[in-house]
């Protein structure tokens, strides 16, 4: 059946409004950008948005993939904005942000799945904004030659996130069209490229892995020498979404987060409103500092 655990009282979101969060709404709404906050329903946007922390989403908003988590609607997406990278570098500017996470749909329509666009992203975002650090969330390039990923490595974003999303075992039903060890292999290969780049994955629980499953793909995460790890509770973005298992508990997260110090991540955010981009400009700079 697909009844559906009720959402427990530590899943509190709180209705988004105020100055900072209208400011953050506007600049995205006048550089007709999309942000990944909106599209994936971010329980967190109230919060992030009213400290002018967005994510925005690159190469549109049709996805050629379909996870049955995900939000964002699947089909045939149009041609690449060449317009899109200076749009971003702009609001980027605008926003005064310290540090910006940029993702984007996966583009398996087009030869390099978009790796120019997002290195030509990077450069702009450089060029508007020098102090900004960014963060890429990118998708997995798995039809794609390997120069597509040296493509975006070359351009040097400070962090480089992919996320593994869920256990392996769960990939056919979470994550169809993607796979697991491509997925793992990918930021190796990132670290192997450039290991003064930081790497970071995250996965969402709650989708029906077992704690072993967890403990497992922090081990293989690591062996790929991936420095920065996040774990939240999935969410079912609607009825028609892949169905939420159970509710993580907060003491869970806590002990998942020990084991993830314990097995050398350098940072890890595990809590249950934890995504991929929470806080993550926060993070990065404490960890700059130390
Ligand atoms: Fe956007 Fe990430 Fe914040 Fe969610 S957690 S609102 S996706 S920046
Ligand atoms: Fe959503 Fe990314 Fe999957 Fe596309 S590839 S459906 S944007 S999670």
């Amino acid at each position: 059946d697909n009844a559906q655990p009720r959402k427990p009282s530590w899943i509190r979101v709180k209705a988004p409004g105020g100055k900072g969060y209208t400011e953050t709404r506007d600049i995205m709404r006048s550089h007709k950008l999309t942000t990944v906050c909106e599209e994936a329903g971010c329980p967190n946007v109230g919060e992030c948005w009213s400290q002018g922390h967005a994510t925005m989403m690159i190469m549109g908003e049709i996805c050629t993939r379909g996870c049955t988590f995900c939000n964002v609607a699947t089909g045939k997406p149009d041609a690449l904005d060449a317009f899109e990278p200076g749009r971003v570098a702009d609001a980027v500017k605008k926003l005064g942000l310290n540090h910006v996470v940029i993702t984007s749909v996966d583009r398996d329509d087009v030869e390099d799945g978009g790796a120019e666009h997002f290195a030509m992203t990077i450069r702009a975002i450089r060029r508007h904004a020098p102090d900004t650090t960014i963060e890429i969330l990118t998708p997995d390039f798995l039809k794609c030659a390997p120069e597509a990923l040296e493509t975006v490595v070359a351009a040097r974003p400070d962090v480089f996130n992919h996320n593994l999303e869920t256990v392996p075992g769960l990939y056919p039903t979470v994550r169809p069209g993607a796979r697991y060890f491509h997925s793992l292999r990918l930021l190796q290969r990132v670290k192997e490229l450039d290991p003064s780049m930081f790497t970071k994955s995250g996965i969402m629980v709650g989708l029906g892995e077992d704690r072993q499953g967890v403990m497992q793909v922090m081990d293989d995460m690591r062996a790929a020498d991936v420095d920065f790890l996040t774990i939240g509770q999935y969410l079912q973005p609607t009825p028609k979404h892949h169905t939420v298992d159970r509710f993580v508990t907060p003491e869970e997260f806590k002990a998942y987060e020990k084991a993830a110090y314990g097995k050398g991540f350098l940072m890890v955010s595990a809590t249950p409103l934890t995504r991929s981009s929470y806080h993550a400009g926060d993070d990065f700079a404490r960890l700059r500092e130390n």
